[in-house]
């Protein structure tokens, strides 16, 4: 492979001059002088154009599960480029890729998720989700069932519909968002919600805040739940034992549909191929993104149960949405690579039973820090909270969001990705991470810790 060479400086300039990344202060971006340029990247390493090398504990974002540098990926992509590098699947067409990986996806999924629906990225997943979900009870005579309830601090993606369907404030603020026919209720989140209280009894009490939102509006309105199995963006927020098996007990008892949005937990994080399997719930329907790809290629999908398929098989109306790229062979293709290195190289097991045991036992000797309120982790996602005090939840500098940027900004001068979200630092390394790496990302936030201290 040739390594190009890059002008660090000019790139930084013209990123200034003519770039805008997703999610930035475009001030900030000026004021800095440009984004830190990532130029490669190989196993869990990413190398900026300083010739900084950082390990990458989010696996990009969330989503390069089997890591950097696998040819095979790039092989399989040039392969299909050179025999069909498009063609879309509106009009009763459809090429082979996408019906491949969905044959494949539907025998993982197992159970009545037999059917997908492919898009580019989670957002869509979830619009998809919002405007299929509208459609079913549309054509079952159920037309007033037509509101979403999600949770605070939820993230669904950044498009108009699945923005007003994550729960983040701020994400409301630009575009006058939530569209009308969204709830938010309370997270499963014990550390911020529940510090003090029996966590079994605070994941009841978030459960029932849900049953009590839906008999505060009538259940025969609401269409569907929707949640990650574990929150991601929201601060890696794992729920209490039980909240799950409440939350699907409450959606069957008011026949609202189930949808999990897998976009970060599918495909192996939690050590199960689903979120849903490790939490031995039975959704209607599946979001799927970043890990179906490991983010080789822009890809997600969208799995619906056999039920929903044969309310829609109940009309001759056409279902009126889908994107060009719905499917796209190439990338499908290339979907279809990364998870048969899933399955060969055994990553889900690795995750359950070598590296998210390891990680966990590492976070475990970071929680002894004194700025360490909580070090959690399930599989290969984890989070730890920074407070003021031990056995508190109080916050540093009395602010909450003051302590996490700093010890993320010192975790990535000292060699380590990491994400801050409000006070906690999030964390989410490649399935092949080694023990040596996670022995690295701890010590390194051990010392960015003390750093802040
Ligand atoms: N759903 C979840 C759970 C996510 O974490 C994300 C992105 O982080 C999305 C949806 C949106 O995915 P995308 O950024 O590919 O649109």
């Amino acid at each position: 492979m040739t390594r190009r060479n890059h002008d660090i400086a000019e790139l930084r300039r013209l990123d200034v001059a003519h770039h805008l990344p997703a999610q930035s202060s475009y001030k900030l971006q000026r004021d800095i002088g440009g984004s830190r340029i990532i130029v490669r990247a190989e196993g869990s390493t990413i190398y900026d154009g300083d010739g900084n090398a950082i390990l990458d504990g989010m696996a990009g974002l969330w989503c390069v599960d089997v890591g950097y540098g696998r040819a095979e990926l790039a092989e399989v992509a040039r392969e299909q480029m050179l025999e069909l590098p498009f063609y879309n699947t509106f009009f009763r067409t459809a090429t082979p890729p996408p019906i491949a990986l969905a044959t494949k996806l539907a025998g993982l999924l197992g159970g009545e998720l037999q059917h997908i629906f492919f898009n580019s990225s989670g957002s869509e997943s979830n619009d998809t989700v919002f405007r299929l979900v509208r459609t079913y009870w549309d054509i079952k005579g159920e037309p007033q069932r037509k509101t979403f309830i999600s949770r605070r601090n939820a993230y669904h993606g950044s498009t108009v519909a699945s923005a007003s369907l994550g729960g983040m404030s701020y994400m409301h603020v630009q575009g006058d968002l939530p569209i009308p026919g969204v709830e938010h209720v309370m997270q499963p989140y014990w550390f911020g919600d529940g510090f003090g209280e029996d966590p079994v009894a605070f994941g009841a009490r978030a459960a029932q805040d849900i049953e009590d939102r839906i008999l505060a509006i009538g259940p025969e309105k609401i269409a569907a739940f929707i949640g990650e199995p574990v929150q991601g963006a929201g601060g890696v927020i794992i729920p209490p034992d039980g909240y799950w098996q409440q939350v699907e007990a409450i959606c069957r008892k008011y026949g609202i549909l189930l949808v999990l949005d897998e976009v970060i937990c599918g495909f192996g994080r939690l050590g199960e191929w689903f979120g849903f399997q490790k939490f031995g719930v039975t959704p209607d329907i599946v979001s799927m993104a970043k890990g179906l790809s490991s983010g080789y290629l822009p890809i997600s999908a969208t799995a619906v149960s056999r039920a929903i398929v044969e309310t829609l098989r109940s009309v001759d109306d056409d279902f009126v949405h889908g994107y060009t790229y719905s499917g796209h062979p190439v990338a499908a293709a290339v979907a279809l690579r990364n998870l048969e290195i899933i399955e060969r190289e055994q990553l889900v097991d690795r995750v359950r039973s070598d590296v998210g045991p390891y990680f966990a036992a590492a976070l475990a000797r970071l929680a002894a820090h004194p700025l360490v309120g909580e070090a959690r982790s399930l599989g290969l996602i984890g989070a730890v909270e920074i407070v003021a005090e031990k056995g508190t939840n109080r916050r540093f500098g009395g602010r909450e969001g003051m302590a996490g940027p700093m010890v993320r900004d010192a975790c990535i001068a000292g060699g380590l990705m990491v994400r801050a979200v409000r006070d906690s630092i999030v964390m989410c390394p490649p399935f092949i991470i080694t023990h040596e790496e996670i022995d690295r990302m701890v010590a390194i936030i051990a010392a960015a810790l003390d750093q802040v201290a």
